[in-house]
């Protein structure tokens, strides 16, 4: 069964900003390992609860759901994915089993994170391949809701009836057509730099937030020519904006 796409999580930043092509920079923010630190924890309980999910959805044992849930995310970018086109799962029913765990304990970020994306200037939106209840939640505890317009989650992420998570094109240009901003006026914050590098493809600016927890990150130590900006933190990136090229809003 195939859901409708769903909107993007509108949230209550409180700016306005025109619909048209307009003077601002849009930043698209990477969820884990990008705003917080999910290796202090958060990925083994999703890692644990997403194959318990496998097991129970599709009924096999833990070993072979492990083996499952490891191909399909590597296949599709997202094990759920895979779940839905090869055994029928409900996608929904899903993404909230796997991702059902006690947030609160296991949450670590930078410790003034919400007053160094505001040094930030432009719309701020998290892109994330995670499911939306868990996004919004990780953002709420942290005190970070308020800034971001929107949230993309896995949910929001179809095309003609069809998951396109990152590192997809087709999500890339249907953000740029939902933002009406050139591409160079995106600015894609990861972790991940397979994600970067599709958005690079297509001309959006790129920072990587370098995260020893993130698989194979270790095997990329050295600046990629994808990368137009590499740094370790949030705060880091605040301090150095303007290596970029911004756009900055005015409301006059
Ligand atoms: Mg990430």
């Amino acid at each position: 069964m195939q859901h409708p796409p769903q909107r993007p999580l509108r949230t209550r930043s409180g700016r306005h900003y025109p619909q048209t092509t307009a003077p601002h920079t849009v930043w698209l923010f990477d969820l884990d390992n990008t705003l917080h630190n999910a290796s202090h924890g958060i990925f083994q309980a999703i890692d644990r609860s997403m194959t318990e999910a496998v097991a129970e959805f599709v009924r096999v044992d833990m070993d072979e759901a492990n083996a499952l849930r490891q191909k399909y995310w590597k296949r599709y970018g997202a094990t759920m994915i895979g779940l839905h086109r090869h055994h029928g799962v409900d996608a929904q029913a899903f993404l909230h089993r796997s991702h059902n765990f006690d947030l609160q304990p296991l949450l670590s970020a930078e410790d003034d994170i919400t007053h160094q994306l505001n040094r930030l200037p432009g719309r701020k939106i998290v892109l994330t391949n995670a499911p939306e209840h868990y996004a919004r939640d990780v953002l709420q505890l942290l005190g970070m809701q308020s800034l971001f317009d929107e949230i993309w989650a896995i949910e929001h992420m179809q095309l003609q009836g069809r998951f396109r998570p990152k590192p997809s094109l087709a999500l890339m240009q249907q953000l740029q057509a939902r933002f009406a901003v050139p591409a160079e006026q995106f600015v894609l914050v990861e972790d991940t730099l397979r994600n970067l590098k599709s958005a690079k493809q297509l001309g959006m600016q790129t920072v990587h937030i370098f995260n020893p927890g993130t698989p194979h990150s270790a095997l990329h130590r050295g600046r990629n020519s994808y990368v137009d900006l590499r740094t370790h933190s949030i705060r880091d990136l605040a301090q150095r904006h303007r290596k970029l090229k911004l756009v900055e809003y005015s409301s006059r």
